[in-house]
């Protein structure tokens, strides 16, 4: 008999996979797992054949496609005011879960302690464990904010990493300049790195700014910040994204990058780069076009038992089930899946002590006709 030792013993199927599977089998409405029902432009759709026919489809640059690069320094540029090196500070990623991986697996040794916040990001921790490192997990307050006397209190000597996330996946707050002055201030003449996932820095409502770390001359210099096209352009499939950090972290994280993919998809880096040279306004409306499928959505449970506080950011939104069910939040979704028709994702799962939670996460990435369709069924609950 073959003798394994996992390497990962209490890490199963995630959440995302395994809500999706029981949505196919159940033909329940996925708005479990985040994506679009809808496609990418049909512009971006466009140049993706042009440069496949064009003959882009060998081995690009193990940094990225330079067109691609000079693209995301233009656009940190203009809306962080962030200059960037497009050469030495951008390495192009085959998604962000990639980006997130080698950035750990760069800097963590065995023993660091690495700070995140629960409900965390199911990608972090395995990531940490695989480089020998330890988890340290701070709650998130009942607004799923940092508190950050609970991040002072938890920095050691033994402290290598902070990882943030905003707009913040499941919960939907977003951090705020207070939390960036927070956060510089405790950082500053220490060796902490700070690891920013920014994947949905396009989806922030109410007209709020993106906090991005880039804006922070003092935190860029310590971070890496990750963002995702798939999440930006409705191409979730195509897993193009990059991370942006100072040379010489940039440099270590080439190092495991040229290792664990080498490179990113040829033919999509091309049609990204002249997609956002071309459609600026993509990203620019992006906000606004998803606010408007959040208000749809929170317009359309207004009169279901559920409670919503509308979502800051991202494409989720919590609710509340309390009034509904005394069922655990795992228990609720399996139900509401198989037997109500509608998928969503419990909370619980994202924190590392049992916390029991009556909220589940929609995603309302979906055409306006979905989400009228599954509010109908959850409105009758
Ligand atoms: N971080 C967060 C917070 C996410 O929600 C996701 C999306 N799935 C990722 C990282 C991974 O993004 P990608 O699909 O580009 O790997
Ligand atoms: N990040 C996506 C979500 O939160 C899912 C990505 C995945 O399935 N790994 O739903």
């Amino acid at each position: 008999m073959l003798k394994i030792a996992s390497k990962l013993p209490h890490v199963g199927t995630t959440i995302f996979t395994v809500m999706s599977q029981m949505a196919n089998e159940y033909q329940a409405i996925n708005l479990s797992q985040g994506y679009p029902d809808f496609n990418a432009p049909q512009p971006l759709l466009d140049l993706m054949q042009k440069y496949l026919n064009a003959g882009m489809n060998q081995y690009p640059p193990m940094t990225g496609v330079a067109y691609l690069r000079q693209q995301i320094a233009a656009k940190v540029d203009k809306l962080y005011s962030c200059t960037v090196d497009s050469e030495t500070e951008i390495t192009v990623t085959s998604g962000a879960t990639e980006a997130l991986f080698v950035a750990i697996q760069a800097t963590i040794e065995a023993d660091d302690e690495v700070i995140v916040f629960d409900p965390v990001y199911d990608s972090y921790e395995p990531a940490i464990q695989l480089a020998g490192g330890r988890t340290i997990h701070i709650p998130l307050d009942d607004k799923f904010n940092i508190n950050w006397n609970l991040v002072r209190a938890a920095v050691t000597s033994r402290t290598r990493m902070i990882i943030v996330n905003s707009p913040h996946n499941p919960s939907g707050s977003t951090l705020k300049a207070e939390d960036l002055d927070q956060l510089e201030a405790l950082t500053e003449d220490s060796d902490i790195l700070v690891l920013s996932d920014e994947v949905y820095e396009h989806m922030v409502f109410n007209s709020l700014a993106h906090e991005s770390i880039l804006r922070r001359p003092k935190l860029r210099e310590r971070a890496f910040v990750v963002s995702s096209f798939g999440k930006t352009y409705h191409a979730t499939g195509w897993k193009v994204a990059y991370c942006v950090a100072p040379v010489a972290l940039s440099a270590e994280f080439r190092k495991v990058h040229q290792y664990v993919t080498f490179t990113t998809h040829t033919p999509t880096q091309w049609a990204l780069a002249e997609y956002m040279e071309n459609y600026p306004e993509h990203y620019l409306e992006l906000p606004a076009f998803y606010q408007a499928k959040r208000d749809l959505f929170v317009e359309e449970m207004k009169d279901s038992r559920f409670k919503l506080t509308p979502s800051q950011g991202t494409y989720f939104q919590l609710a509340d089930y309390s009034q509904i069910s005394d069922k655990s939040d795992v228990d609720f979704t399996h139900w509401l899946t198989q037997e109500i028709g509608v998928a969503a994702i419990p909370i619980s799962v994202f924190y590392d002590k049992p916390t029991p939670s009556q909220h589940v996460r929609f995603c309302f990435a979906k055409d306006d006709a979905t989400i009228r369709a599954a509010c109908k069924i959850l409105r009758e609950l």
